[in-house]
């Protein structure tokens, strides 16, 4: 079988300081995503989803392996789409104008969104994602959960577990998610689209 790997990181560790410090990004990636890779290893050693494809293990798992499997996707998008930090960061290219059609402005979009997630209760993400006909969605998920489940392309997501900001915002998660905009690479999101 085909063991899962630890995603490396586009940037040096704290390349997106100071919205996520290096001993964030130590923890976020090092410990908790590694500990998501090792778990789903063990969990799917001698099981039918040992030589699935990960986004087909999320859609057809439950329990600890979705958990696991559902969190290294996550997590393998989350730590992919930044740069480091630039102030006025704004949108290019399909999406800018994708936003822009839909949301009335990036202002408008970022709002709805920091608002989703800030408001999600307890622990999960909200996720920018398309849907089949190229529409953007905003959707809350709670957990592990990913818009794969729900035939969505996700394009770009925020951590809202408390592991992603306690050590740098404590109870401040609006704070913090509203920092993450100037380390998105838009490059990166819109190649996923
Ligand atoms: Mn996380």
């Amino acid at each position: 079988m085909k063991k899962y790997e630890l995603i490396p990181l586009p940037y040096a560790m704290d390349a997106l300081e100071p919205v996520v410090s290096k001993e964030t990004i130590g923890f976020h990636h090092g410990k908790h995503l590694q500990a998501y890779v090792n778990n789903l290893n063990a969990a799917i050693e001698g099981t039918a989803y040992a030589d699935m494809p990960l986004e087909e293990i999320v859609k057809k798992s439950e329990g600890g392996v979705f958990n696991n499997a559902g969190q290294i996707l996550n997590h393998n998008l989350y730590f992919t789409q930044f740069r480091a930090p630039k102030a006025d960061n704004q949108p290019t290219g399909r999406i800018a104008e994708a936003i822009n059609a839909q949301f009335g402005s990036f202002e408008a979009f970022k709002e709805e969104f920091t608002k989703k997630g800030a408001t999600l209760f307890g622990s999960g993400w909200v996720w920018l994602s398309a849907d089949a006909e190229g529409k953007l969605v905003i959707t809350q998920e709670t957990n592990a959960g990913n818009p794969v489940q729900r035939g969505l392309k996700p394009l770009l997501t925020f951590d809202v577990w408390e592991h992603a900001y306690y050590l740098d915002y404590q109870n401040r998660r609006p704070d913090h998610l509203a920092a993450l905009w100037q380390i998105i690479d838009w490059d990166a999101v819109n190649a996923r689209w």
